[in-house]
C-alpha cells in the first residue's frame, strides 16, 4: 500500500555492498569475527557492524580496521560483522528490504529471546555472537538510517554510555533511551551493557547512526567514529578530530510507537527531528490519533514504508 504522506526513497546509491567472503574466516572460532590482542592490559573493546543488513557504512569502518591492520596497544580488538546473512541478501532494486531477515537483530538480546525455543537467522546468529558480547568491555555498534537526517549516538541511559559517546565527541546529538523504554532488547542491553552498576573504567555501549544508509558521508562518519573511538580508549594513538563547533544536545526518548494497521500515516510529510508542540497530531493508525505528549517533542527514525509490527516513530523531548 502506498500513501501520499510517504515520499519514495530518492537518496543516491553512492556507496553498495562489496563482497566481504574474504573476512568470513576470523581467528575466533566464530565466522566473520576477528580479533586481535595486545598482550597488555587495556580494555576489550568491540566494533560490531552490520547488526542490520543493509546498513553498509559499518562494514566501510571495519574493513578499513582489518584493510589497514590496525591493532592495539593495549587491550584487545575484536571487529565484527554480525548479520551477513541479510547483507549478504541485498538486492539492488530492494536496497531497504535487507535490513532483517524474519527478526530484527537488535531487539533479541534478552535472556528469554537467547536462551528461548524460537529459531530465525538473526537468533542462531544472536546466539553464535553471545560470548563475542561477554567478552566485551566497551561496544560501538555502528548503524544508519533510512532518512537522509543527522547522524546521532544512541544509548541505554547510563552515566557511563553518556561520558563515552561525549568523550568520542561527533556526533553531538545523543538519544537517550531510558532503560526499559525501547522495545525489546538490543545489542547494547545485553548482559552486563543493560546492567547499571557497571563503573565507567569497566565498561560503555553505544550505537551511532551514521547518516543515510548509502552515502558517502555515512561511511566515512563510521570510520571516523570508530578510529576516534580506539583512540579514546587507549587502543590507538590520539587522531586528530575537527574542532566541535556547537555543544551536544540531548533527547530522552519517551514513546516508541509500533506500526499496528497498515494504515498508518504521518500528519505531514516527516524524516526525523521534526518538533511538536503539545497535543499536536503526529500521525494516525487506523483512526487512532497518535498525539504529542509535550512540548518541542522532537521525532526519530519516523518510518517510511509502515509494517505492522515495526516501529513507526519515537517520540522525544530535548534534556
Ligand atoms: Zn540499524
Amino acid at each position: 500500500m502506498t500513501d501520499a504522506s510517504f515520499a519514495p526513497d530518492t537518496a543516491p546509491l553512492e556507496v553498495l555492498p562489496r563482497d566481504i567472503s574474504a573476512y568470513r574466516q576470523g581467528n575466533t572460532g566464530i565466522d566473520y569475527v576477528h580479533r586481535f590482542e595486545s598482550g597488555r592490559p587495556g580494555p576489550h573493546v568491540l566494533v560490531n557492524a552490520l547488526t542490520h543488513g543493509n546498513e553498509i557504512c559499518g562494514m566501510v569502518a571495519a574493513t578499513h580496521l582489518l584493510d589497514t591492520g590496525v591493532r592495539p596497544k593495549i587491550g584487545t580488538l575484536t571487529v565484527s560483522f554480525a548479520h551477513v546473512e541479510a547483507y549478504n541478501a541485498f538486492d539492488i532494486e530492494r536496497p531497504y528490504e535487507n535490513r532483517q531477515l524474519v527478526h530484527n537483530l537488535n531487539r533479541i538480546w534478552s535472556k528469554a529471546m537467547l536462551d528461548g525455543s524460537e529459531h530465525s537467522p538473526e537468533l542462531k546468529r544472536a546466539r553464535e555472537l553471545r560470548p563475542v558480547l561477554d567478552a566485551a568491555d566497551f561496544v560501538l555498534d555502528i548503524h544508519s538510517t533510512r532518512a537522509p537526517v543527522q547522524p546521532f549516538w544512541v544509548y541505554p541511559e547510563f552515566e557511563r554510555n553518556a561520558g563515552l559517546a561525549l568523550a568520542v565527541g561527533n556526533p553531538l546529538v545523543h538519544l537517550v533511551m531510558p532503560v526499559g523504554g525501547a522495545p525489546g532488547t538490543g545489542v547494547t542491553g545485553y548482559g552486563r551493557h543493560g546492567e547499571p552498576d557497571v563503573p565507567d573504567v569497566q565498561g560503555g555501549a553505544v550505537v551511532v547512526e551514521c547518516g543515510q544508509h548509502f552515502s558517502q558521508a555515512a561511511a566515512d562518519l563510521a570510520t571516523d567514529v570508530t578510529l576516534r573511538f580506539l583512540a579514546h580508549l587507549g587502543l590507538t594513538d590520539p587522531v586528530a578530530a575537527a574542532p566541535e563547533k556547537a555543544p551536544a544536545r540531548r533527547f530522552r526518548l519517551l514513546e516508541v510507537h509500533m506500526v499496528k494497521t497498515e494504515g498508518f500515516a504521518f500528519a505531514r510529510p516527516v524524516l526525523g527531528f521534526e518538533t511538536f508542540q503539545k497535543g499536536e497530531l503526529i500521525a494516525v493508525d487506523a483512526g487512532q490519533e497518535i498525539r504529542s505528549p509535550c512540548d518541542d517533542c522532537t521525532i526519530f527514525m519516523p518510518t517510511r514504508a509502515p509494517l505492522v509490527g515495526r516501529e513507526g516513530v519515537y517520540l522525544t523531548v530535548p534534556v
